[in-house]
């Protein structure tokens, strides 16, 4: 599955205009139906994005617990706090300033988190008794490092600052610094250290609400949204924190069914949505998985922000379908999906590389009811832009003097071949075909698999060949031409014309041949549609469900051969 999901990625990224949707990376065998992860890790800050000091707030909910998830994502707590502001630091030398945690000296006034500590020699039975004896300090926390619990006193910029405070404070320790898997928490906007967390690579921080008196079911704020379940902090070598929501993944599927779909769409389109992206998340629940979690919370996997977005409807698509997958032969599918057809779905090879069973192209009658916004669009492209997009993307062509299309079986382009002056052949296939001739630079935008392209008018362009080498090789431009002269040295021929360095001087070529066009230097490409043409078209649901069908009728139109359930 590999082949075909990692090469979507890639030219997904190269296409984000035309890419409404998941069309994903998955990386994993088929897995099978019968245990479909329960509680999904979601990326929300991670790799260039990780944080140095990242907040939480109750929202629904009082006060948090700290633990941690062990592989079978069972959550272990292993203390408390009454505080509904927490603040997760790296364990670093942290600088608050106006209200915010950097971890370089900010100009002007600050105070410091430092991530020197003198740890004091007593081993303390759990987080309570830990707590008890740092109570007793000013500055004391509890701290719970390589699976030991201790009293910690203080926070210095420095090891030798700790040692000086240990022999001042006349304290029964050693000063210290953590591992640089460690995360510190702090009351947020202050500098007082609430708990500290090193468990090495062994595992992560994992903060969890707690309910409020009304029991109602907990929610987060995180960053202007807010989100159910717990959040994870992982330190990847050391670094800063990735962010990641773990929760349950009915919840997670709350979170992405309205940024997906619109929630003013017709319930059984939201419930095949709902669908999909549940079997999307089941069945690349590792994609992220060097990263410390599942999935991110982009395009490149499913767009998910908690639950600020959520409504009745998109909670109800959720609701009505929990639990439910779409299968094949009893494994789940890698789902596709994408915004709309313009007039049939592709096989999965076609535009990526791998024909899986149940990925096969249908033609689409119910598009035509609902309006997509990309019914039709066109380009136009003069030779000279198609050599110029070529060359902008790497490919070392001379002018372009031809295009031949193919299309598939489904009427949707197939490939595309780019015929040079020099006679040379750049020929692309699958997704390519589909996005080689988009440029935002020329402001042509080809929006789906779906289109043709035909030449329009004459040739106008006429590009003489010269042969040089007895023959035995053609040149489209002299001013790229080198020869080598009498001395031994190669120059640049450039003279107006096509010319060889001879060993009296230089002699003038003149035009063997002129190369043809094939008709014209200005092609038309018409198409219809947004997006790979793989899998379920959102519109294509919209217009089934106003048509009365069922998300089941929805998900067996665009997926062949598969169950739901
Ligand atoms: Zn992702």
């Amino acid at each position: 599955m590999k082949n075909l999901l990692k090469r979507a990625s890639g030219l997904i990224l190269a296409l984000c205009l035309v890419l409404t949707a998941a069309a994903a990376l998955p990386g994993t065998p088929a897995r099978a139906y019968s245990n479909p992860v329960k509680t999904v890790k979601i990326g929300l800050y991670y790799g260039s994005d990780a944080m140095a000091a990242a907040n939480l707030q109750n929202y629904v909910g009082s006060g948090f617990s700290f633990g941690y998830y062990d592989p079978d994502r069972v959550f272990h707590q292993v203390g408390e706090t009454a505080e509904t502001k927490l603040t997760m630091l790296k364990d670093w030398n942290m600088y608050l300033s106006g209200g915010a945690y950097t971890d370089a000296a900010p100009s002007g006034s600050y105070d410091v988190v430092g991530c020197f500590h003198v740890r004091l020699s007593q081993s303390c039975g759990d987080f309570a008794a830990a707590k008890r004896l740092a109570d007793q300090y000013t500055g004391g926390f509890p701290a719970f490092h390589e699976g030991k619990w201790y009293a910690c006193v203080g926070s210095y910029t420095s090891q030798a600052a700790a040692e000086t405070a240990l022999v001042e404070r006349g304290l029964n320790g050693k000063a210290m610094t953590a591992s640089s898997g460690c995360v510190t928490v702090v009351a947020t906007g202050t500098t007082r250290i609430l708990f500290q967390f090193d468990y090495g690579t062994a595992a992560s921080l994992a903060v969890r609400p707690k309910a409020d008196s009304s029991g109602a079911k907990t929610q987060t704020w995180f960053k202007g949204y807010r989100y159910y379940g717990a959040f994870q902090y992982t330190r990847i070598g050391g670094g800063n924190m990735n962010v990641i929501n773990v929760l349950d993944i009915e919840d997670y599927i709350k979170g992405v069914v309205p940024y997906e779909m619109s929630s003013s769409w017709p319930l059984e389109a939201l419930k095949a949505q709902a669908v999909c992206a549940r079997t999307y998340a089941a069945s690349y629940v590792d994609h992220h998985a060097s990263q410390g979690f599942d999935l991110c919370c982009g395009d490149d996997c499913q767009v998910y922000r908690g639950t600020n977005n959520a409504a009745d409807n998109t909670n109800r698509a959720v609701e009505e379908t929990a639990g439910q997958y779409i299968t094949y032969n009893g494994s789940l599918c890698q789902i596709f999906y994408f915004s709309s057809d313009g007039g049939a779905t592709e096989d999965s090879e076609n535009v990526f590389t791998e024909a899986l069973p149940y990925l096969r192209g249908v033609e689409d009658p119910w598009e035509q009811y609902v309006y997509t916004g990309k019914a039709s669009w066109s380009c136009t492209y003069t030779l000279s832009e198609i050599t110029n997009i070529l060359q902008s993307k790497g490919y070392r062509c001379a002018q372009i003097v031809s295009v031949t299309p193919t299309y598939t079986r489904m009427g949707n382009i197939g490939s595309l071949k780019f015929t040079d002056a020099n006679g040379k052949n750049w020929v692309f296939t699958n997704y390519s075909a589909g996005s080689i001739l988009y440029s935002a630079a020329y402001g042509k935008y080809t929006y789906s698999m779906r289109f043709t392209i035909t030449p329009q008018g004459e040739l106008s362009v006429t590009v003489p060949i010269y042969y040089v080498n007895d023959g035995g090789e053609t040149v489209a431009e002299p001013a790229q031409a080198y020869a080598v002269g009498s001395g031994g040295v190669a120059e640049p021929v450039d003279l107006g014309g096509a010319a060889v360095l001879t060993g009296s001087g230089t002699e003038t070529l003149s035009p063997a041949s002129v190369a043809s066009g094939g008709g014209s230097d200005t092609y038309v490409l018409k198409g219809s549609g947004w997006g790979h043409n793989v899998g379920m078209s959102q519109y294509g649901a919209k217009a089934m469900a106003e048509q009365g069908y069922t998300y089941v009728d929805i998900l067996k139109f665009y997926f062949t051969g598969v169950d739901i359930g």
